[in-house]
């Protein structure tokens, strides 16, 4: 017989076959190594399955069990299918109204099932729908202590014959002929941090004797997957800094000159960083750093010190925000202090005007503007600078990682400073911005209060609104905000024109209701903001458009319409329009529609205004995929790792990847070739972002 070994594909594997091989390709299993790869979802063992008795209503479970009889039922409204199993302690009754036949065809009296899925209670313990798998009449781990794969099995798979019980033969035949699982790390990994060989994981992975060893074949995997993203980070981070570049070391007179003109005293977090950044910049290789920090927290000002830095230093600052809002109001905040130290600023977007635009770009490139604010327009072709030593990015998770290569692909070889306040634990931090490094702003200035919270039904409205005209009588200001998902949706803006007259002309006629949104031109948005800014504005209807970074201290009530459309990070952006004075502030929550979830998140945001704990929430709620947005970038494709609970074992595969990188910059030595070649097959897509040659 030949000998099979990982790259041996499938096809030729006794017992596989051209139908079967067919559906496993489709699946993305072609070699024998891609079949090791493919990991239970789930394994049966005595810490996983419940006894029938023990069930607890309303929770998940897994239950083992015989069928003691199945059929179909009608009831009056509908047909549907029902089995009883029993498990030696209690009976459990599983329904379906849907899949019938296939179910009718699957499941026989005598079957032994594992099935899985939310306990209920109706006439005794059920489970609507449940997964459920076919076992070997044999197959207990309850009194045998065995432990068996439950495998993702598709439709496709079940009619090739590959059900559970012949996929887990046929990989336990797989394996009983694969030759040799070479070690991908070499041997003082392992030792570091107590990981097993990857042979005795792959095979513990799918037939673990004991529960101590699948623990260990899990972590060990786990640990391979997010040690391979750590070496994309500590790859990149080792390319970046051996670009060397300008240092700015010297203090220089703006910083003084701008700290005289602040109303307030820095708070201590913020002179923490900017000491870091300060640190940075002063060394010969390019600094790549994040900013994070509650919104509210003071980024901005800590943004225009680091600008005073390394304009002091003789180089130019570009300021990017993700919007043009927000790089006006960028731009006019931080216009006042620049003046006054006599530092030349100015701002470029999309719609600058072309003569406007050619005299900008003709002053960066002589280097008389010191200072330029803008969207990412700056970083387009045409923008030449004469010596651009620092980029700022406002709200870089909107930017997204790979952009920052543009600049880089410039031949430009700034020092980076992005912005977020999206706080996020430092776990995820460190995967997902893991190739730079930290900064934290974890305290919000002395003055602020937390903004008082509630959610409402729409019933409540005319005692909210007395509320706002309250607060308006006082001298405040108010947003009412609509949600808009696309700005090409006309109908949802049709909703906040139509509200905004319906405020303006029956609730708050004695009041100025202004109306801003993201269809309006430049020019008529910004005097909707200066007019706002000002207060000949005291009520603002608005869409999402000044989500991030509008800065208005006098704005005491922000009122969220439809508020159950709005993700949390979303909302809690929203409300950090508001609370940023001295006065009180609140926020009120609109509930238009219920749902289980979006009321989940109305809640938590009453409950707090804790940036990392409501970021943390959403986490949890929606996946870091979607939290991210990153699923496209092909950043995260974990099948067995979870970002959000490996913290500790994150940390120790970090530590792995840069101690590789101190090692082998460019992995070349011959005892990480398989490490390499594992490591291109994952990140193919992402190596523009390394060097390894
Ligand atoms: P963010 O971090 O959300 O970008 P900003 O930089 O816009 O926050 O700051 C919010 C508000 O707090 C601004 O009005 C700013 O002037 C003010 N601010 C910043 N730092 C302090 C401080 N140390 N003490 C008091 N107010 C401050
Ligand atoms: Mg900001």
């Amino acid at each position: 017989m030949p000998t099979v070994d990982l790259n041996t594909p499938v096809q030729y594997l006794k017992g596989v076959g051209p139908a079967r091989a067919k559906v496993l390709n489709e699946i993305g299993i072609v070699t024998v190594e891609d079949l090791l790869y493919y990991f239970p979802r789930r394994h049966l063992d005595r810490t996983t399955i419940t006894p029938i008795r023990s069930l607890v209503r309303d929770t998940t479970a897994t239950v083992i069990g015989k069928v003691e009889v199945c059929g179909e039922r009608k009831t009056r409204s509908r047909k549907l299918y029902q089995a009883v199993i029993s498990d030696g302690t209690g009976l459990l009754n599983l329904v379906w109204f849907n899949g019938i036949p296939w179910v009718k065809r699957s499941l026989q009296v005598g079957d032994r099932v594992a099935v899985h899925g939310k306990i209920e209670f109706f006439n005794g313990f059920q489970i609507v729908h449940p997964e459920y798998d076919l076992l070997n009449t044999n197959d207990d781990p309850l009194s045998t202590g065995r432990i068996i794969p439950l495998y993702p099995l598709t439709s496709e798979l079940k009619k090739v014959g590959l059900d559970n019980r012949r996929f887990r033969r046929m990989v336990y035949e797989v394996h009983k002929q694969v030759d040799e699982i070479p070690e991908l790390f070499p041997e003082w990994v392992l030792k570091a941090h107590h990981l097993v060989p990857r042979a005795t994981a792959l095979r513990d992975i799918h037939f673990a004797e004991q529960e101590s060893n699948l623990r260990k074949a899990i972590r060990r995997l786990k640990f391979d997957e997010h040690f391979f993203l750590q070496l994309l980070m500590a790859l990149r981070k080792e390319a970046l800094s051996r670009a060397g570049t300008k240092p700015l070391d010297k203090v220089g007179p703006y910083v003084k000159l701008i700290y005289d003109q602040l109303e307030f005293e820095l708070t201590a977090a913020q002179k923490r960083v900017l000491k870091e950044i300060r640190n940075d910049m002063a060394k010969p290789v390019v600094m790549n750093r994040l900013l994070q920090g509650d919104v509210g927290s003071g980024k901005t000002i800590v943004a225009l010190l680091a600008a005073a830095i390394a304009i002091g230093n003789g180089v130019q600052v570009a300021v990017m925000a993700p919007t043009e809002i927000l790089a006006h109001q960028h731009y006019a905040s931080l216009k006042r202090y620049t003046d006054a130290a006599e530092i030349t600023c100015a701002i470029l977007v999309g719609n600058t005007k072309t003569r406007e635009r050619e005299s900008i770009l003709k002053a960066l490139r002589e280097g008389r503007i010191d200072l330029i604010v803008g969207t990412h327009a700056l970083i387009q072709k045409d923008v030449k600078f004469r010596e651009l030593g620092l980029v700022i990015v406002d709200e870089q998770h909107r930017f997204g990682v790979v952009q920052r290569g543009d600049l880089i692909a410039k031949g430009l070889n700034p020092h980076f400073l992005a912005m977020t306040a999206t706080p996020i634990p430092r776990t995820l931090a460190i995967t997902y911005h893991g190739d730079m490094d930290l900064s934290i702003i974890d305290e919000l200035p002395r003055d602020r209060k937390p903004v008082i919270t509630k959610k409402v039904t729409p019933e409540r409205l005319p005692k909210v609104y007395q509320f706002i005209k309250d607060e308006v009588q006082k001298g405040r200001q108010c947003m009412i905000v609509y949600p808009l998902v696309e700005e090409t949706e006309k109908s949802d803006l049709a909703a906040a024109v139509e509200a905004h007259q319906q405020l303006a002309e029956q609730v708050f006629p004695e009041f100025v209701v202004g109306l801003i949104h993201g269809r309006m031109k430049k020019e008529e948005k910004d005097a909707i903001m200066d007019a706002y800014s000002r207060n000949e504005i005291q009520i603002l209807v608005a869409t999402t458009v000044i989500e991030v970074g509008i800065d208005i201290p006098n704005a005491t009530v922000m009122l969220i319409e439809h508020a159950e459309r709005f993700g949390l990070t979303q909302l809690h952006q929203l409300r950090g329009r508001v609370g940023r004075g001295s006065e009180k502030s609140y926020c009120i929550l609109v509930q238009r529609h219920y749902s289980e979830n979006s009321n989940k998140r109305l809640t938590i945001m009453e409950r707090t205004n804790d940036g990392f704990e409501i970021s943390d929430e959403d986490l949890k709620m929606r996946g870091p995929g979607e939290f991210f947005g990153i699923k496209q970038h092909g950043f995260l494709k974990y099948k067995i790792a979870d970002l959000v609970t490996d913290g500790p074992l994150i940390r120790d595969a970090r530590q792995a990847a840069f101690d590789l990188v101190a090692r082998d910059p460019h992995l070349r030595k011959p005892e990480h070739g398989l490490l390499r070649q594992r490591f291109l097959k994952e990140y193919q897509h992402m190596l523009e972002l390394v060097n390894i040659g």
